[in-house]
């Protein structure tokens, strides 16, 4: 293994001073490791806490003190319409129309809620096609549903999985799939970015497909809204679902969204209907008979969180600041500059394996052939803040937002520590 020279640390501060989004780093808290910051790789499952975070929960608190009840129709974000804060960034970041999307519930609140709507399955149409080792709850989400409807599961779900030996999916497999059962099939759900493999999946060409064969596309998009451009409404696709808490920022348990696309507006599509997502003119009227507001607020149950909003608000400000295109642009950069590094030393996949494709956001996964619990346990004491996912996977999520190159060449110098150190270990045991 070749020791990570002086040169790339040199050359990492390089890319930092010429990093147009460096300035935001400095927007968000870092855990500590002893007395410097933890290398925090983890924003895939929790994006780091904004600075403005504190004072928006303070304002929200303050206002609750000096207003109480009234605080729904008074102040700067009265309570009463305070989603509507969350909503022209997450139509700017999900690339849709404003009236398609509304911050609301959790996110496998949100898929029940779209698949409600959107799976009402025939004697002919009644298939659901999907990723095969999707997250465990859109699973859960997906056979619960097949079995309300009283459908046998193994019928009913067609899940895909990677050729042998591989460990993406093909879009041309993906997409055969889909019209091999043509008519039968009733929805199509993927996620926009998989949380294993970190592989971006091709939505315009997914929900085409389904559309070819009369079906519905959803998406989950957890791994990718702040990730990855998205242009839900161009795309033509029909729903989909995003939890706030991962490259978001949006703090543990967040406020998650929803998109529905501007066609089904006007449908009255059947749904799990609450207060809020009742025409607002006569809400409080408080009578029976749902009327739903025009678009994705149609969907909402329940009043808002607001506290809990209050993290969200601040991140998506940083968002509107930094902008979706600069972002992805050092987005590819980076995980692109962290996949050179691991690359070079381990060039003969000797110790692990990328298994995350080209086609991804701010993520690598690596495939540890040996040892992967205990070089992933080394990396932790020494300060890195990455992910373990059974049985051998270490997930890394660079984000653009606020890591740097130079927390790349760190990390590599320290995954190499790693390498050798357990190597050294086994030695010593045998
Ligand atoms: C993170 C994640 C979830 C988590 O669901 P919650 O309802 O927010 O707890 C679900 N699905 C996917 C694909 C995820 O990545």
């Amino acid at each position: 293994m070749k020791k990570i020279a002086v040169l790339s640390l040199a050359q990492a501060r390089i890319l930092d001073r010429r990093d147009s989004l460096r300035k935001f780093r400095t927007a968000f808290h870092f855990p500590r490791h002893g007395r410097t910051s933890a290398l925090y790789f983890c924003g895939n499952s929790l994006g780091l806490l904004p600075k403005q975070a504190a004072m928006l929960l303070k304002e929200e608190t303050d206002q609750w003190k000096k207003f109480g009840v009234e605080g729904h129709f008074r102040g700067k974000r009265p309570w009463m319409t305070y989603h509507r804060q969350f909503t022209a960034s997450l139509a700017q970041i999900t690339g849709a129309l404003p009236s398609e999307v509304v911050a609301m519930n959790q996110l496998t609140v949100n898929l029940h809620l779209m698949l409600t709507s959107f799976y009402r399955p025939t004697s002919q149409r009644y298939r659901i096609i999907a990723e095969a080792g999707a997250f465990s709850s859109d699973r859960y989400a997906i056979e619960s549903q097949i079995r309300l409807h009283g459908l046998s599961l193994s019928d009913t779900l067609v899940e895909i999985s990677p050729r042998t030996g591989e460990h993406a999916l093909r879009t041309e497999d993906i997409l055969s799939t889909i019209r091999q059962h043509g008519a039968t099939v009733a929805l199509v759900l993927f996620s926009g970015v998989q949380y294993y493999s970190g592989q971006y999946f091709d939505i315009a060409s997914i929900t085409k497909a389904a559309h070819d064969v009369g079906a519905f596309a959803g998406f989950d998009l957890a791994h990718a809204i702040g990730n990855v451009p998205l242009e839900l409404h161009d795309h033509g696709v029909d729903f989909a679902v995003w939890c706030s808490y991962k490259y978001l920022n949006g703090g543990p348990g967040a406020i998650a969204g929803a998109f529905i696309h501007e066609q089904h507006h006007q449908k009255n599509l059947p749904r799990l209907a609450g207060w809020w997502g009742h025409e607002e003119k006569n809400r409080f009227a408080m009578r029976p008979g749902f009327t739903p507001m025009a678009g994705a607020e149609g969907w909402q149950l329940s009043n808002f969180p607001v506290m809990s909003g209050t993290a969200l608000l601040a991140s998506l400000a940083i968002f509107r600041k930094a902008g979706m295109k600069a972002i992805r642009q050092k987005s590819i950069r980076l995980t692109g500059y962290c996949e050179a590094i691991l690359t070079s030393l381990d060039p003969q996949q000797q110790h692990f394996l990328i298994i995350t494709p080209s086609d991804r956001g701010a993520q690598l996964s690596l495939l540890m052939k040996h040892d992967g619990r205990a070089i992933f346990d080394w990396l932790t004491h020494k300060g890195v803040i990455a992910d373990w996912r059974e049985p051998d996977v270490i997930r890394i999520a660079p984000a653009p937002l606020y890591n740097s190159f130079e927390d790349v060449v760190r990390f590599g110098d320290l995954m190499q520590g790693a390498l050798k150190a357990v190597a050294k270990r086994k030695k010593r045991h045998a």
